[in-house]
């Protein structure tokens, strides 16, 4: 095993922070998994198993264990009949190239999860999704490697604990598995009507009506490339603070105070969701550049927050906070960070 000693960890986030691994290794096999764990294990070190970087960031104090990143290749396409395909993609298979490859066979299921970045492994952890699709709606079973009784294992999606941004794997079993392939249930055919709003707004615009997985999966790439900066340009981790849900009573308050055209969606008779884009944007933040802390906003999205010239995790904290507390006094409501710090 090429494990290597005091690695950057700055490459292993698209945040581009953080301290040095104490050993990182980089994984090509299944098996190599199983032996990476179990030398973890007899060096009574912790362990990490990470894939493209992009929904963490590291500490400054760096991994004082080794952290293992999944590059586990394969692509196999099954064809059970005429219309039902079931593929199955190693872990550390870049999400986007697969989206890309089921699409130009005519396969329809994940074209709205295209450029979404990262690994096809870091998928299932929190239930990726946009524009109206989720990884949970396709994966049939996960093969994963059990820690606890160090062996392999092929989990079915239902089993995964699939939520809104959640699943087992980064709650209750944290930790625990390593994700080492997906199998996803893909159909020949062209996705349906109607679409989540964005994108159909986009399809009118531009007068598509043909809805083929090609094009859908070009709107939402157009859609995105306006919308997000390219975490191989601009350092970022995507979406920083998830979305906030309020109660009435909160909400009513804050409509009040600054109008009814405030983006909200009831999410039942109590409660009411929040954009925190909006919040971050109306708190003074848009396209916001911060000189002390070498952080920014995106233009065209204030959830992103990029580091334009930061150094530390530290300064990235400082920014994040400074936001958190600007809206909690503005608007009475804690944004929640979405990206994880590690360790
Ligand atoms: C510009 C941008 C846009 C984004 N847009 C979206 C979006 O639209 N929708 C969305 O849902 N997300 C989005 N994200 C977040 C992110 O891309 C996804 O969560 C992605 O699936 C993370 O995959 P990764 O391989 O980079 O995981 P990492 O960041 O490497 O890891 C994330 C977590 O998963 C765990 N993990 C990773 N691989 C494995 C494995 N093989 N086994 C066990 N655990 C593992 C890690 O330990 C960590 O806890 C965006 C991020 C960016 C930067």
């Amino acid at each position: 095993m090429d494990i290597r000693e005091n690695v950057s960890l700055r490459d292993y986030s698209t945040m581009r922070l953080g301290g040095n691994a104490r050993y990182l290794l980089e994984i090509h096999e299944r098996q190599q998994m199983a032996e990476a764990v179990s030398w973890a294990k007899l060096q009574s070190l912790p362990f990490i198993v990470i894939g493209g970087g992009s929904n963490i960031f590291w500490q400054d104090t760096g991994f004082d264990g080794l952290v293992i990143v999944n590059k586990i290749l394969k692509y196999e396409d099954f064809a059970e009949d005429d219309s039902n395909h079931y593929v199955t993609i190693g872990a550390g298979e870049n999400w986007d190239s697969v989206v890309q490859r089921t699409v130009e066979v005519g396969l329809t299921g994940i074209e709205c999860l295209s450029l979404i970045p990262g690994s096809a492994g870091g998928t299932p952890v929190q239930n990726v999704g946009a524009y109206g699709q989720e990884i949970s709606n396709t994966l049939t079973t996960v093969e994963l490697y059990d820690t606890q009784t160090d062996s392999f294992l092929t989990m079915p999606g239902y089993d995964c604990g699939f939520g809104y941004r959640t699943s087992r794997f980064k709650t209750t079993d944290k930790g625990r598995y390593c994700i080492t392939a997906l199998t996803l249930h893909l159909s020949v055919g062209n996705p349906e009507p109607p679409f989540y709003a964005g994108l159909e707004a986009y399809l009118e615009e531009h007068h598509i009506s043909e809805y083929t997985p090609a094009t859908i999966r070009e709107a939402v790439i157009a859609i995105r490339s306006a919308k997000l900066p390219n975490p191989a340009e601009v350092a970022n981790n995507g979406s920083f603070f998830a979305n906030p849900v309020v109660d009435n009573y909160t909400y009513t308050q804050i409509a009040a105070d600054f109008g009814d055209d405030m983006p909200h969606w009831e999410v039942d008779n109590d409660q009411v969701k929040l954009a925190a884009a909006w919040l971050v944007d109306k708190a003074g933040f848009k396209d916001f550049h911060d000189p002390e802390t070498g952080m920014g906003t995106w233009p065209n999205q204030a959830l992103v927050l990029v580091n334009e010239h930061a150094e530390s995790t530290a300064q990235l904290l400082a920014f994040r906070d400074k936001i958190i507390s600007t809206v909690q006094e503005k608007f009475g409501v804690t944004l929640q960070q979405e990206p994880e710090l590690l360790p």
